[in-house]
């Protein structure tokens, strides 16, 4: 029987400084010296990301995304070079790999490509003969070689996808929150750890806009049933377990509220009502790689209507400058476009079998005067889209109508 094969990741607050990435070798070494195999995945140090943007968006006002991945995927490139150093320093073999050098394999989206494929050949010899691997997060490389980054919070997705492939015993995802919580405990002190979560809730907490974990790593997660352990670098407490759904699960109603600050919202008015409107304006969107989110089409008045739907907010330039043109080809009367709206959610499969859930949330919101603009449902989340300024609030008291409080905090 060979050891067990533990893949670990360590977020960019768990790397930020010299003394945290030392904090995160004794941690990596533990494990090894605990009789498992550890292939460990690392964020770029916090801050540095974004830094990196920034100095991109400093030399040029277009977006040259090949380029921006060569600049972005270099913060990943240092965390490992360190951490393998500190690692070898307490006397733990280590190597580190980039993305090219495991491989990674994407498609050609520059800024969000997709993993296609991993090869396990380099990392099984690297192990095989004793060391820890550590791996960049974040990115990969296509079909030519050139390098691709995954998207924000992108490291996630190559740890499970990692752990997917390799087919480890658990994804443990080192964070600075010990797990997660009915909702982002840094917004609400209220919020409680769920011991465990369904794949499908953290599928919609994640796509909602909990950033704990990538939407895509819970992708991999659900698809290859990887076990992912969220927890804290910081402390020995036991975190979240997100697996398959149970029956105790489906008797909590809702099991979490997100909320998401990073769409806005375009609106084309006067379009005319005939077939095939949405689907002109929508697949250059497409094309685009613009993911569209909520989408509203009003009833038709005298042969128009409005059609409102969400973007990413990086997105929204290009998105406007598209259905702009799109609106005048089609003789619509103007598009507007608000940037400063949230997207609040509540979440759980409990509401598949409880009536009801819908008609609280906005009867919550109506008791704060909070204006909904949009609201979309599926079988187990509700969203609705309201004013920027009104998220904090919203969040706690659907928390509080919801049940979800922690009882001493
Ligand atoms: P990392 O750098 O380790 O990847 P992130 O900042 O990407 O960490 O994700 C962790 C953060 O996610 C937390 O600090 C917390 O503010 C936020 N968060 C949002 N929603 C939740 C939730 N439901 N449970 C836990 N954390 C959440
Ligand atoms: N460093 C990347 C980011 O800041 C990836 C990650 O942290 O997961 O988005
Ligand atoms: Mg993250």
């Amino acid at each position: 029987m060979s050891k067990p094969l533990v893949v670990q990741k360590y977020g960019g607050t768990s790397m930020g400084s010299v003394e945290r990435i030392q904090h995160v070798a004794r941690r990596v070494k533990q494990t090894a010296d605990a009789g498992n195999r550890v292939v460990v995945v690392v964020s770029a140090m916090s801050g540095e990301t974004d830094r990196l943007l920034g100095l991109c968006q400093a030399i040029s006002s277009n977006s040259h995304p090949r380029e921006a991945d060569q600049v972005v995927a270099t913060g990943e490139q240092v965390s490992i070079g360190l951490l393998a150093m500190a690692l070898r320093d307490l006397g733990q073999n280590a190597v580190s790999l980039l993305g090219s050098q495991v491989a990674i394999r994407t498609d050609r989206a520059h800024t969000k490509a997709r993993i296609q494929a991993i090869e396990g050949d380099r990392i099984f010899r690297e192990l095989d003969a004793g060391r820890v691997v550590v791996v960049a997060g974040f990115q990969g490389i296509d079909d030519d070689g050139n390098v691709t980054t995954l998207g924000r919070g992108g490291s996630d997705t190559t740890g499970v996808a990692l752990a997917a492939a390799l087919k480890a015993d658990v994804c443990e995802i080192y964070t600075d929150v010990t797990g997660v919580f009915t909702t982002d405990p840094n917004m609400v002190p209220k919020a409680r750890k769920l011991a465990r979560v369904s794949y499908e809730e953290m599928l919609e907490m994640a796509s909602l806009g909990a950033k704990v974990l990538a939407l895509r790593s819970v992708e991999f997660g659900a698809k290859y049933s990887v076990k992912i352990h969220v927890r804290s670098t910081f402390s020995e407490e036991e975190g979240t377990v997100v697996c398959q759904e149970d029956e105790e699960m489906e008797n909590v109603v809702v099991s979490g509220i997100t909320y998401n600050k990073n769409e806005s919202k375009i609106a084309v008015r006067g379009v005319p009502d005939q077939p095939g409107v949405a689907a002109r304006l929508l697949s250059p969107l497409a094309e685009a790689n613009i993911v569209v989110d909520m989408i509203v089409q009003n009833l038709s008045a005298q042969g128009h209507t409005d059609f409102t739907f969400t973007v990413p907010k990086s997105d929204t330039n290009a998105a406007l400058e598209i259905v702009e043109r799109l609106a005048k080809e089609l003789g619509a009367t103007g598009v507007e476009c608000d940037r400063g709206i949230a997207k609040v959610s509540i979440v759980g499969v409990g509401m598949r079998s409880h009536a009801g859930v819908a008609s609280k949330m906005f009867q919550t919101l109506a008791a704060e005067n909070i204006n909904i603009q949009m609201i979309s449902t599926s079988e187990i989340k509700v969203s609705v889209v309201i004013d920027e300024k009104y998220v904090e609030l919203a969040v706690r008291v659907l928390h509080s109508a919801f049940g979800l409080d922690a009882p001493d905090a």
